[in-house]
């Protein structure tokens, strides 16, 4: 069965909690939306009204505004003074032998 996703993104102001909205890629055929930190958005959905199909590529995908702003605030601590997208290692723990 071949993977036939065809995606319809528009720019669309999603509201992520009382007074705050952020402006990001949505979906209108899934309802599937982008973080904005890990997409270029005037790249990946410049318009709000004339879809675009791009499919892209290892990014995270979300249903829910929440979700969202849970991963945004993952991205605000790496995000000063480095680039946008950091994958989040947990650091090895060196701990000494204990016995
Ligand atoms: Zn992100």
């Amino acid at each position: 069965m071949s993977y036939t996703w065809e995606p319809k993104w528009i720019k669309k102001r999603i509201r992520v909690s009382e007074g705050v909205e952020i402006e990001t890629c949505y979906d209108i055929s899934t309802g599937l939306m982008l973080c904005p930190l890990c997409v270029n958005v005037s790249r990946m959905c410049p318009s709000t009204t004339e879809p675009t199909n791009i499919i892209p590529e290892n990014v995270p995908y979300f249903f829910s505004p929440e979700d969202i702003i849970y991963h945004m605030k993952v991205h605000t601590k790496a995000v000063e003074g480095k680039k946008l997208y950091i994958e989040v290692k947990e650091e090895e723990e060196v701990e000494e032998e204990e016995e």
